[in-house]
């Protein structure tokens, strides 16, 4: 571990026990059983369903400026208008669009990704200072080309949970009236890479050997840093 990691650690930890209250949960709900049958598809047993809680606000503010959900101790914290309009995510309505279910089989990786042991809070404060935030640089892959040759522990922690949604995009979801048809039609031409890479997740994803030993980038959209 870095010095600079061990910094950020002590700071979070200070600025924990200096306000208590800093995970602010205005309101919160479980998941329904049609989530949790939609979940089971890609998450199987590896999860305790019946604990993981959606909640409207979060920590520091962070889901209702920045728009994006989080997970930072397992239970996912949505900005507060998508919490309000979505009250069940298995069922596609008017308001709940296929990108919704990705989304949420998304945030449910990092659910899947801390029940496995893995510091999702940790890991994204090192992400946000590495800059992997920025223009969401820190999400892409490139099964095609670049990462075809890498096991799914080498990504990191955020591009864990797009292949895993993707894979639900291209095996899940039909194609036809799909609200996100660039990024389905893109996941359907992957569909088979999506598959082998994430060959021994869906095999078993209680294997702890899946947790991301990558941390991301130093630093994104920068030259590399040298040591
Ligand atoms: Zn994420």
């Amino acid at each position: 571990m870095t010095e600079w990691y061990q910094a950020v650690l002590k700071k979070a930890k200070e600025e924990a026990a200096k306000n208590p209250t800093v995970l602010k949960v205005d309101s919160h709900r479980y998941l329904t059983s049609g989530e949790i049958a939609l979940a089971k598809l890609i998450y199987k047993d590896s999860i305790d369903y019946s604990k993981v809680r959606i909640i409207n606000g979060g920590f520091l503010g962070i889901p209702n400026k920045t728009k994006f959900a989080m997970v930072p101790f397992g239970n996912i914290h949505f900005p507060k208008e998508d919490y309000e309009k979505i009250k069940d995510f298995s069922k596609l309505t008017a308001k709940v669009k296929p990108s919704h279910q990705i989304w949420f089989i998304h945030e449910m990786a990092h659910v899947w990704q801390h029940t496995l042991g893995l510091s999702v809070a940790l890991r994204g404060i090192e992400m946000g200072i590495r800059g992997g935030y920025s223009q969401a640089k820190g999400y892409d892959y490139d099964l095609i080309c670049d990462d075809q040759y890498r096991e799914f522990n080498q990504f990191n922690f955020e591009q864990q949970a797009e292949i895993i949604s993707h894979y639900f995009d291209a095996f899940y979801l039909p194609e036809e009236g799909h609200n996100a048809p660039k990024q389905r039609s893109k996941n359907e031409k992957q569909k088979f890479a999506l598959k082998k890479v994430l060959a021994g997740f869906l095999q078993n994803p209680n294997n702890k050997d899946l947790i991301s030993k990558n941390h991301g980038k130093l630093y994104y959209g920068k030259d590399p840093l040298q040591y």
